[in-house]
């Protein structure tokens, strides 16, 4: 299981779409969410959007190994769909938040857990005000609580900064290949 957290804006998901491109062991797994579908997202592509009584329900059942409040909506990920792609021997990749990443941590300490920074904490602010068109107060308000992700960054196992999406999904793919060969090693010969 391959952790991958970071601010908003930090480029997270470029690196994802890029890292699925370069190996077809690894697979994204789609989260839950109760934050309102954005024009550009399919449902079950990006998230599974649902409301906050299913999202509750899901929690009831034990169906999330981990979930979230962020930004004022619930964000967990599907044990079904993490275990199903494990079966079949495929390496799970899940961008989550930083608590969401410490339950995973609890429960499965085998992951791999990488954070991905920005240059510089302006340089977050920039890229985000190219991206959006969010008031000032919004754009206070993300760039505290990227403070205090980014003051999360110490607890992972890999911190990669991106200066070029490239270049940082490179080096994520090396972390992976390079975690994939210690584990091979780590087994006891057949
Ligand atoms: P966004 O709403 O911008 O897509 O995501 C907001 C934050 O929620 C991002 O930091 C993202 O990594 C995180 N996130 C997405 N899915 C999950 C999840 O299943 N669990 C947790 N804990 N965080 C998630």
């Amino acid at each position: 299981m391959i952790v991958i957290s970071g601010p908003s804006g930090v480029g997270k998901d470029t690196i994802i779409e890029r890292l699925l491109k370069m190996d077809p062991d690894l697979r994204y797994s789609i989260s839950f969410t109760t934050r309102p579908k954005r024009d550009y997202e399919v449902n079950d592509v990006h998230y599974s959007f649902v409301g906050k009584p299913k999202f509750e329900e899901l929690i009831g059942r034990g169906e999330l190994l981990e979930s979230a409040l962020y930004n004022g909506y619930y964000y967990g990920t599907s044990r079904t769909r993490v275990e199903k792609l494990q079966r079949q021997g495929i390496d799970v990749i899940l961008k989550i938040e930083v608590r969401g990443a410490e339950q995973v941590r609890a429960k499965r300490p085998d992951g791999v857990f990488i954070f991905i920074a920005p240059p510089s904490m302006e340089e977050l602010l920039h890229r985000r005000e190219e991206r959006g068109s969010d008031t000032p107060a919004v754009i206070e308000e993300r760039q505290r609580l990227a403070r205090w992700e980014m003051s999360h960054a110490q607890y992972y196992d890999y911190v990669v900064t991106n200066e070029d999406a490239q270049v940082a999904a490179e080096d994520v793919m090396e972390i992976i290949r390079r975690e994939r060969a210690r584990r091979r090693g780590a087994q006891p010969p057949e």
